[in-house]
């Protein structure tokens, strides 16, 4: 095994959403910010982002919709057919920097991050894991889906059997649709009930894939208030459910970081020990993967919960402390708070304290159905 990579790139700094956006904040540029001033990335760990190729995108999407995304973006424009037809240019998906200039560099490195794992590095990309877009359409903030990109990448370098798992609070609708008849891939992704929360239309226990002979989708729809032992007993049921039935060659792991409890677009409690010890069960149970962002609108949270994961693949010793120079990285973020509670302690340690508690019935509960429900 060669040595970890960082895929990333400040061009983000400038491709951002527009001011009113939950994604206005700085995400990959903080990151890097952050890892330099905490002295945690060498020169040769970094692997500067490249834009995907029209042929690339082309391994998801669709040419009138990639057409499409690259007019608005030179014209600066949207009529409201095409506002319409592609879901762009709405509160949800606005015309910004990010829409095609941004997702085509996320999503180039995403490939690169499948290329550098492909010659034996450990790589991450901090700026994928759009998991919402559709082949034709934008949806929840994605407009390119990377993830399903890099899979389809994997099947054209032959490989037969993906799995692809997804941490974000949210569901990974777009890329389980995108192989839901597809028995070389397996999707799972734990996440908020589309009872309550977005997408609300996909996540569903009973969605398992229309694959040949078995199917190969499971979705962990989990309560609100999801703490790191629920959410990492889910993790392990899950992991072992889809070993029975599924060898992976290669894995594809989305690290969406807004199940952290300081996050205000999801109600999982979960804390960044909580999310590193799943990496790591992850890691321990399935060997070296590809590695990707997602999700996330605390940028605070989202940076350190992110350098634990580099720690993690870079070898490094999780520092205690934040020291001085990067806690005034996240101190100058312009970021406020949608309540009053005190998250100073982000500002000092790295590492959250646990919040282990009861797992609860239902949790189990799910995870005995969904065992029943792949094996039937
Ligand atoms: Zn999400």
């Amino acid at each position: 095994m060669r040595g970890p990579k960082l895929v990333a790139s400040y061009a983000y700094r400038s491709l951002r959403y527009t001011p009113d956006h939950p994604l206005r904040i700085p995400r990959v540029s903080l990151l890097l910010e952050f890892l330099k001033a905490m002295e945690l990335l060498e020169d040769s760990h970094y692997a500067e982002s490249k834009e995907a190729s029209l042929e690339e995108l082309r391994l998801f999407h669709t040419e009138d919709y990639l057409d499409a995304l690259r007019w608005v973006d030179e014209n600066g424009k949207i009529s409201k057919e095409l506002r319409e037809r592609y879901n762009i240019g709405t509160l949800e998906n606005p015309l910004s920097p990010a829409m095609w200039k941004g997702s085509v560099l996320a999503a180039g490195s995403t490939v690169q991050a499948v290329q550098l794992y492909l010659e034996g590095y450990r790589a991450f990309n901090p700026a994928g894991g759009m998991h919402h877009a559709y082949p034709n359409r934008a949806h929840g903030f994605c407009f390119i889906n990377d993830p399903a990109i890099a899979i389809n990448y994997l099947k054209q370098k032959g490989f037969k059997a993906i799995l692809y798992i997804d941490l974000d609070a949210h569901h990974c609708d777009g890329v389980q649709d995108g192989f839901y008849e597809d028995n070389q891939v397996f999707v799972f992704s734990i996440h908020q009930s589309p009872e309550y929360s977005f997408p609300f239309n996909r996540g569903f226990l009973e969605e398992i894939g229309k694959g040949k002979g078995k199917g190969y989708n499971l979705n962990l729809p989990m309560p609100k208030g999801l703490n790191d032992s629920e959410f990492l007993y889910a993790l392990e049921k899950g992991l072992e459910i889809v070993l029975d039935l599924f060898k992976p060659e290669v894995y594809v792991l989305q690290l969406g970081t807004d199940a952290l409890k300081e996050d205000y677009l999801s109600k999982f409690e979960l804390s960044n020990w909580g999310f590193l010890k799943a990496f790591r069960l992850i890691r321990e149970a399935l060997g070296e993967g590809i590695y990707l962002g997602g999700g996330g609108y605390h940028p605070v949270a989202l940076v350190r919960a992110w350098t634990l994961i580099w720690c993690e693949l870079a070898n490094k010793d999780i520092p205690k402390y934040i020291n001085d120079r990067a806690r005034q990285v996240v101190l100058n973020v312009d970021f406020e708070e949608f309540d009053e509670v005190d998250r100073s302690y982000m500002f000092d340690q790295l590492l959250d304290k646990p919040n282990e508690g009861e797992i609860r019935t239902e949790v189990k509960e799910l995870c005995q159905k969904a065992k029943a429900l792949l094996h039937s």
